[in-house]
């Protein structure tokens, strides 16, 4: 048994409370999820290993979320959301990459690039290859998600847990 854990960031409304909680609680719930941070926890088996995940949704006052300090430290791998009908969720992506690594003192960070709310494809405002090309500059994974019709959103923690045994 790994224990793991995987702190989710991102832009205000992008989707990460959603996310979380329906590949925990398998439900997705149109309404509001409050703006604290709070922990999930759930095991994942994967190629024949088990992690014991603790999960962190962040939150915060600003245009996106930070660590809490309770949270700062110890974290295994990192979950960056931002949604497909959002450009200036995607632009912050990098922000909060440069954030990290600084905070960190590292120069590479396991780390999953999440395009959220891929359902909302008539408000599309970032492309698929926008996020390809983005995650491959910064060395991360990429993939786009729907928490509401619950696509890739098992995969996005499947990927992160990779991500964290390559390190
Ligand atoms: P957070 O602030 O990043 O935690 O975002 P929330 O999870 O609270 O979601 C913000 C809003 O986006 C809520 O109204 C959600 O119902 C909505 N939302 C979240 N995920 C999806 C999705 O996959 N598709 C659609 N269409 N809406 C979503
Ligand atoms: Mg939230």
């Amino acid at each position: 048994l790994k224990k793991r854990k995987i702190a989710v960031l991102g832009s205000r409304s992008v989707g990460k409370s959603s996310m979380i909680v329906q590949f925990v609680e398998r439900q997705f719930i149109e309404s509001y999820y409050p703006t604290i941070e709070s922990t999930f926890t759930k095991s994942v088996s994967l190629n024949g290993t088990t992690y014991d995940c603790k999960i962190i949704d962040t939150a915060g006052q600003d245009e996106y979320s930070l660590l809490g300090p309770n949270h700062a430290i110890g974290i295994h791998g990192f979950v960056l959301v931002y949604s497909v009908a959002s450009r200036k969720s995607f632009d912050m992506i990098k922000v909060i990459y440069d954030k990290i690594i600084n905070f960190c003192g590292v120069a590479d960070i396991p780390c999953v690039i999440v395009g959220a709310k891929m359902d909302l494809n008539n408000s599309r405002q970032v492309e698929a290859a926008e996020g390809e090309a983005l995650a491959k500059k910064l060395h991360a994974t990429w993939v786009e998600t729907s928490a509401k019709n619950n696509v890739n959103v098992a995969k996005v923690f499947d990927l992160c847990l990779i991500e964290i045994e390559k390190q």
